[in-house]
């Protein structure tokens, strides 16, 4: 059994997809797969029908309990008298799950002043590539609000992790000079966070280091209109700065954070000068 939360949900049975009589019996499972252990047929039924009088809550809760049974199959639902969880021994694979084991294991490894490590680097690709869309994706349940609110926080929270995976990888990607794949994480953290400055900054840096400046200034000047258009404000001063290091060829790695520490790196490995004057990007 396969769960798929992120984007629009999905499960899939031997590799064929299973369907849901209700949105709510899919919601109920998502819900139950993603905490530990039982959940009380009280709280459930608070959750999923706060309008209800408890005897009519309770009585839906069981309806949608038989239905995702029979569409799940018999052993994966432990269905108990006061309390619901899924069976211990049904360890169906979730995307959600593997994404964080993944981010998980790259924060728990520690790094020479912060670089990640070629195998930590390898965890955050796959994890971004298992990250098709967000937390349930264009799905949603009426007349629930403490689900809709759990699944709010549950999306931001995998949000924050993806930018965080998006970063290091767009700017390990720039240390390494492989410029193409640093701009598509870089655009893709851009994308999924549109306000965050760090996130352009490292975009406008791909664009000049593959010899773009111009679509680096380009892109500031979209951004400039953006925030104009949103909040009637201006880029910040950091901002402004790096639009005008860009536009005078005289940029470096120094706006970005950490990218001091690689300068620290490269030096320590004894890279060339030639190396170094690239990756330090200082033009005259
Ligand atoms: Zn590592």
């Amino acid at each position: 059994m396969r769960f798929n939360w992120l984007g629009n949900p999905s499960v899939e049975k031997d590799g064929v997809r299973v369907g849901f009589e209700t949105r709510k019996a899919l919601a109920l499972l998502v819900f139950l797969s993603m905490r530990e252990g039982l959940i009380s047929r009280e709280a459930l039924s608070l959750i999923f029908w706060p309008d209800f009088e408890r005897a009519r809550a309770f009585a839906n809760l069981r309806r949608t309990l038989s239905s995702l049974r029979s569409s799940l199959g018999e052993g994966f639902l432990d269905i108990g008298r006061d309390a619901i969880g899924l069976e211990n021994k049904s360890q169906p694979e979730i995307d959600i799950r593997e994404f964080q084991s993944l981010v998980g294991i790259v924060r728990s490894h520690r790094h020479a002043e912060g670089i990640e490590c070629q195998s930590c680097l390898n965890s955050l690709a796959s994890a971004v590539a298992l990250y098709k869309a967000d937390f349930l994706f264009g799905f949603n349940v009426k007349n629930a609000e403490d689900f809709e609110e759990w699944q709010n926080d549950q999306r931001e929270n995998l949000r924050l992790s993806l930018a965080w995976a998006l970063e290091r990888l767009a700017k390990a990607s720039l240390l390494s000079g492989v410029l193409e794949t640093a701009l598509d994480y870089a655009k893709r953290w851009t994308l999924m966070d549109v306000y965050n400055e760090r996130a352009r900054r490292t975009l406008m840096l791909g664009y000049a280091l593959s010899g773009r400046p111009g679509a680096a200034l380009q892109h500031y000047e979209e951004y400039e209109g953006l925030l104009w258009s949103s909040f009637g404000e201006k880029p910040c001063e950091e901002m402004r700065e790096f639009r005008g290091a860009i536009g005078s060829g005289n940029y470096d790695f120094s706006s970005l954070e950490r990218v001091d520490v690689g300068k620290r790196f490269l030096r320590d490995k004894g890279k060339g000068e030639d190396e170094r004057a690239r990756l330090l990007l200082v033009r005259q």
